[in-house]
């Protein structure tokens, strides 16, 4: 197995010595990319959202992509606090996915957890903002139609315009119980950061004579000889 990460947590434990692979996380790895489509999903889908918006971008004349997702991102921003105000809602639960046009260009696809907004208001602020009417509101009736959106217009387009970030969820959005880990594996409690990957760690290890076996395949314990 081929691994994103040159780097491991490792530590000692009274049955010997264990090291957990660190990935790098990035949507540009191969490996990491299936993990963050996964995660955005379940996110997406934890939100429990009634309400599914499109916004586009009219391209303007001398506007690069990423121009015009900035601006997107932006009109998005005071969208959402027009909106608060004009359905006089306290809160406005929302995950945002930046994603691609087939032509190259930006639009954002909204997953909101509220009551319906009329479209042609929301037409008007995005006119009024950035001179974009065109746009898209529709309700999100069951957890199967939240499933047939994130497959359509979900996860896998999430696209990175210069240094924008591809998703952005406010932080009422999530409803799943939040969990903690069955340990910290943070560095500093009894972790440490090495470089090295886990293939090679266990070679070494079995090099010297000690027993590794893997709880995962990212996630090894080497024993110490009998
Ligand atoms: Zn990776």
């Amino acid at each position: 197995m081929t691994l994103c990460s040159n780097s491991i947590l490792e530590r000692y434990t009274p049955e010997g010595q264990e090291a957990v692979s660190l990935f790098c996380r990035r949507w540009t790895c191969e490996t990491c990319k299936k993990t963050r489509i996964q995660q955005l999903y379940a996110q997406i889908t934890g939100g429990n959202p009634t309400i599914f918006l499109t916004l586009t971008s009219k391209p303007h004349q001398g506007e690069t992509p990423n121009d015009a997702a900035i601006s997107l991102v932006h009109a998005w921003t005071t969208l959402r606090r027009r909106i608060k105000t004009y359905m006089r809602w306290r809160n406005l639960p929302s995950l945002m996915i930046v994603a691609k046009t087939e032509a190259g260009w930006p639009h954002l696809h909204i997953y909101l957890r509220c009551k319906f907004i009329p479209q042609k208001w929301i037409s008007e602020q995005m006119n009024n903002l950035i001179a974009s009417p065109i746009c898209w509101i529709e309700a999100i009736k069951d957890q199967g139609d939240a499933a047939r959106y994130m497959t359509e217009y979900g996860a896998e387009q999430a696209h990175q315009f210069g240094t924008l970030k591809r998703y952005r969820a406010s932080s009422d959005y999530d409803q799943r119980p939040k969990h903690e880990p069955p340990e910290k594996r943070e560095p500093g409690w009894n972790w440490q950061v090495v470089r090295d990957n886990i293939d090679h760690w266990c070679k070494s290890w079995r090099d010297v004579g000690w027993l590794v076996t893997f709880k995962t395949p990212h996630h090894g314990m080497a024993h110490r000889p009998p």
